[in-house]
């Protein structure tokens, strides 16, 4: 947004950031100041502003799955007294359009057309099924669960860190997971392009259901990765999931993990060796992770050479950001 925008009234959120001109010139000081409240209440929360809460789409869903769209309310009243009328099942907050969208059919197609939309991740449990073991689908439990906590560290710490986004809401959606609403105006203007972009960024999980290859992580790391890797998922990975979930406790448990991992020569060797199953004194778990590093950190294979000088060991090893889609 440009200073001429808001000159020429432009509404936005308060959140952006941007002194409006004619308060340039008060001092501010740091601490609280009832004159904040002031200034505040006096036209410059998110509320005030009529035109782009009336901007805004809400979609209800009604019993029987009656999915309204395109609705818009000008103030909270008004959208109180809707929800208490249809009693919607589920509601959805949309974009902020160029015009009223109740009110579209009125404009030509070109005019209307979305303007702003918070940067929504969504994360379901059930995209772990693959590393998870004490449910599957929708259900959750207190086993599983870290994984969503392990997910949002790992992506809000992206967001402020490497976006410089300062506005994010975690919420969790009602069912199998959390949604991260990113809130800045720098967030809300972004186009489909740079959107696809940002979560390109996150992503390290390739192929579907059909490939066995799921993680591509070659060397040398990104430092989004290796940062996530040593500050947050090691620990977790091998003081709790490991022994939680009991990731490498039979042959269809490890078989998931050595399928991640693209050096056949490396997973047959540790086919070989956790075939033989030889009782140790050692947790099987930790026993069979430690011989996976082992292995990989040896720098016999070239891959893992490479991934080595990354500052990270193996594709194995990382499997968990697999997860993090969004
Ligand atoms: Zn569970």
């Amino acid at each position: 947004m440009t200073m001429e925008e808001v000159e020429n009234g432009r509404d936005d959120m308060l959140i952006d950031g941007i002194e409006p001109k004619q308060n340039q010139n008060i001092e501010i000081p740091e601490e609280f100041n009832a004159n904040y409240l002031r200034a505040y209440y006096d036209g410059r929360h998110p509320g005030c502003d009529q035109s782009y809460v009336g901007r805004r789409e809400i979609s209800f869903t009604l019993e029987n799955d009656i999915y309204t769209r395109f609705l818009s309310f000008n103030s909270i009243t008004e959208l109180e007294k809707a929800i208490k009328e249809k009693c919607p099942f589920k509601i959805d907050i949309g974009a902020v359009y160029s015009v009223d969208p109740a009110k579209k059919d009125a404009y030509s197609q070109n005019a209307f057309t979305p303007v702003e939309r918070e940067l929504v991740f969504d994360i379901d449990i059930s995209d772990y099924d693959d590393v998870r073991f004490c449910c599957s689908g929708a259900n959750v439990c207190s086993q599983c669960w870290p994984l969503m906590t392990v997910a949002i560290k790992v992506i809000d710490t992206a967001l402020r860190d490497d976006f410089g986004f300062n506005h994010i809401l975690w919420v969790y959606s009602g069912r199998r997971g959390v949604h991260c609403w990113v809130c800045d105006g720098k967030a809300r203007r972004l186009n489909n392009e740079q959107r696809a972009a940002i979560t390109e960024y996150l992503h390290v999980y390739k192929g579907n259901e059909n490939s066995n290859k799921k993680v591509s992580l070659m060397g040398p790391l990104h430092p989004f990765l290796a940062r996530s890797y040593t500050e947050v998922l090691k620990d977790f990975f091998e003081e709790k999931f490991i022994y939680s979930q009991e990731l490498f406790s039979n042959e269809e448990r490890y078989e998931k993990i050595l399928e991640m991992i693209p050096e056949e020569s490396v997973t047959s060797e540790l086919r070989g060796k956790w075939l033989d199953n030889k009782r140790s004194r050692d947790d099987v778990n930790m026993a069979r992770w430690g011989h996976l590093k082992q292995l990989l950190q040896s720098g016999k294979h070239k891959l893992l050479e490479e991934l080595n000088r990354g500052g990270l060991r193996s594709e194995g090893e990382d499997g968990m950001l697999a997860n993090l889609r969004s």
